[in-house]
């Protein structure tokens, strides 16, 4: 087990549970609260890949290519096609607003990235400029997952542009039915270049395209701060800039225009606003109130200080990051400042 243990440790996983996306969910069951204060077991339990892979899908095997024409995937028509999909009505501005780090901008499109993602189990479906995509049995079909191809690249391209890091590796995306643990929806291998996303055939891909766009994110972090520090990273910084980089798709889905608006929807639906203990009123709300923070940090103290607050993490445990050495804080006064700033 300690073997497993450590394996699946170096592998870097983090996992996303997305029981609904939908409001406010203060953990309502014991089930639930078990589930979700035990988060850190669904590491420790997770069996070796590889001796899975009853179909491993040949390279060449592919029933489909999905290369993107490049030319026609700039910034505009990504915006566009991403606010089509959204169903609110002001999803343009919430994007410009949002981004931080700097306007959206017209960027050269990020080059094809050849060669092979990693394999995986099921059957390669497509690919496109950056990703390899997989599918499992029981899950979304080959059809529905090569047709989201195009969207899914798009979305990769999203988060490096809200982020402002572009992705240099290929990576391999794939869907399947069963987690390794209840209520787990993704999980990113990033020092393998690999994500999962857990669904079934009747649910909603674009939920799950949405929790590919958190699991991307880790990628995002793994290329930006190096597979060290991820490895060490605070889980309110690690998880929280996930769920940020996949701000567009995500507020959407709460029905908010921005992650202060969200923390306030969630005080106002009883969630405590802690950020140590986030984990149990439930997953989802953890990861947005740690957005929220994230969101703050960087507005108040700008990208510099929290890459350096991100590369502090001593652990996966909440707070785990040197506050006080790179902000002069302790994370209860942050907390403090947060809060303050949610009440505005
Ligand atoms: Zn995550």
């Amino acid at each position: 087990m300690q073997r497993i243990y450590s394996r699946a440790l170096a592998l870097l996983i983090c996992a996303v549970m997305f029981g609904g996306l939908i409001g406010a969910r203060p953990f309502s069951s014991a089930t639930e609260h078990e589930l979700l204060l035990t988060g850190a077991s669904s590491i420790s339990l997770l069996p070796a890949r590889s001796v899975q892979s009853s179909i491993l899908a040949g390279q060449a095997g592919a029933r489909a290519r999905a290369e993107l024409p490049t030319e026609q995937a700039d910034n505009r028509s990504l915006k566009e096609e991403l606010m089509a999909e959204l169903r609110s009505a002001a999803p343009a501005e919430r994007f410009h607003t949002l981004a931080l780090a700097a306007p959206i901008v017209a960027k050269p499109v990020p080059a094809m990235i050849p060669g092979n993602g990693p394999w995986m189990r099921g059957e390669l479906v497509a690919q496109t400029q950056r990703l390899d995509l997989y599918v499992g049995k029981n899950t979304f079909s080959a059809d529905q997952v090569a047709d989201r191809a195009a969207k899914l690249e798009r979305v990769l391209r999203a988060a490096e542009d809200y982020f402002g890091t572009t992705l240099t590796r290929r990576i391999s995306l794939g869907f399947y039915s069963k987690p390794p643990k209840r209520g787990v929806r993704g999980m990113a291998y990033t020092s393998e270049g690999r994500v999962e996303i857990y669904y079934r055939p009747d649910e909603d891909i674009g939920r799950a395209t949405t929790v590919a766009m958190h699991e991307i994110g880790h990628h995002l972090e793994a290329q930006r701060y190096g597979e060290a520090a991820q490895r060490r990273a605070d889980t309110i910084l690690h998880e929280g800039l996930a769920t940020w980089i996949a701000s567009i798709r995500w507020l959407d889905q709460c029905g908010a225009t921005s992650w202060r608006e969200r923390g306030r929807q969630l005080h106002d639906a009883g969630v405590p606003l802690r950020l140590l203990t986030a984990e149990r009123s439930g997953a989802d709300n953890a990861y947005e109130l740690w957005a929220s923070f994230v969101e703050y940090l960087v507005r108040q103290y700008g990208w510099k200080k929290f890459n350096a607050l991100y590369a502090s993490g001593r652990g996966r445990a909440p707070g785990s990051s040197d506050y006080e050495r790179v902000l002069g804080k302790s994370i209860d006064e942050l907390s403090d400042e947060w809060r303050a700033w949610l009440a505005q």
